[in-house]
């Protein structure tokens, strides 16, 4: 006769408005289209720092994570594509997956990364090169929005590039720039040792605020302010691209929109081609600012962050 073992697994959980805590649950079942990856490596993002505050489009209980890597049962390592899409849908077959009617994430509307094993649908998982660390698998999901976001900006030649918060995403959009031949690139966050690291990552100059005329600013942050600033920097004619989620409030002058023929721009998630893209490109970029950190250290660095902490700029969780 069968009996029933009841399988249990660490994960950090969210639990409550701005409460995340470390619980045994039960290990995840395995759907027949789906393959259980044991999680190496776990991004925390912007995105759950604010969703934790302010839950809304995240709600508790949820194991969240949706940056993260690890190893099938049959020994491969693979990344996670967290945007789970119909495919059948009239944007996905314009080829705008990310934007699909159905679209659902993990980590935000099923089981996430912040946990020693989770189920994913097999359609999910992207093979990693030999040898890549897992501090570089970790980081392909956010090296994909930066994929993303540069190529619906349509950046022309020899842009300025401003980049307004020197978080994960903006310190990937400094190094991007950077490859793809902008002219300048400049980059604003009022922590000190962010714009440090922009510098050290190629920014020209990086300091508290933007200064200069730009053709493109990227507004990794996403409050009323650094939208406002981001579009006031820009030469007429110019694009600003909004990434940051920090607020719903546009705190922009339209009026000055209209007469200056700026584009405002949003810039979500990407593409499997994009994702594919930058399993490629994870392994070549200075990714010497992320730290790794035990699942058991998560909560009190999810919360350092939550509360405003800005060290580290990438923490990974090592289930
Ligand atoms: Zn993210
Ligand atoms: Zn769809």
């Amino acid at each position: 006769m069968p009996c029933y073992i009841r399988r249990v697994m660490k994960a950090l959980v969210f639990t409550a408005p701005s409460v995340v805590e470390l619980h045994d649950i039960d290990e995840p079942s395995v759907k027949p289209d789906e393959i259980l990856v044991e999680v190496a490596a776990a991004g925390i993002c912007g995105s759950e720092l604010h969703g934790v505050r302010t839950p809304g489009f995240r709600t508790p209980p949820l194991v969240m994570g949706h940056e993260f890597a690890g190893t099938t049962p049959d020994g491969r390592r693979v990344a996670v594509n967290p945007i789970v899409s119909c495919g059948r849908c009239d944007l996905c077959v314009r080829g705008h997956r990310q934007l699909c009617r159905g679209r659902a994430l993990i980590g935000v509307h099923r089981p996430g990364g912040f946990a020693e094993r989770v189920a994913v649908p097999v359609s999910a998982v992207h093979a990693l090169p030999d040898g890549m660390p897992w501090t570089a698998a970790g980081l392909i999901e956010p090296i994909a929005y930066a994929v993303h976001t540069w190529n619906v900006s349509q950046i022309p030649e020899g842009a300025r590039v401003g980049v307004v918060g020197c978080g994960t995403i903006g310190l990937l959009c400094v190094q991007f720039a950077r490859r793809r031949g902008a002219v300048s690139v400049v980059a604003a966050d009022v922590s000190d040792r962010r714009a440090a690291i922009a510098s050290r990552l190629g920014a020209d100059s990086a300091g508290p605020s933007l200064r200069g005329e730009f053709d493109v600013v990227f507004d990794a942050v996403g409050l009323p302010v650094t939208r406002a600033d981001a579009l006031a920097r820009l030469v007429p004619g110019g694009t600003a691209v909004a990434l940051g989620l920090a607020s719903a409030d546009p705190g922009f002058d339209a009026a000055d929109l209209v007469r200056t023929e700026k584009r405002l721009i949003g810039s979500f998630g990407y593409t499997p081609a994009e994702f594919a893209t930058a399993v490629d490109l994870a392994a070549e970029w200075d990714l010497s600012w992320v730290n790794t950190f035990p699942l058991a250290d998560g909560a009190r660095v999810f919360t350092d962050l939550m509360n405003g902490g800005t060290e580290p700029v990438k923490a990974l969780l090592t289930p």
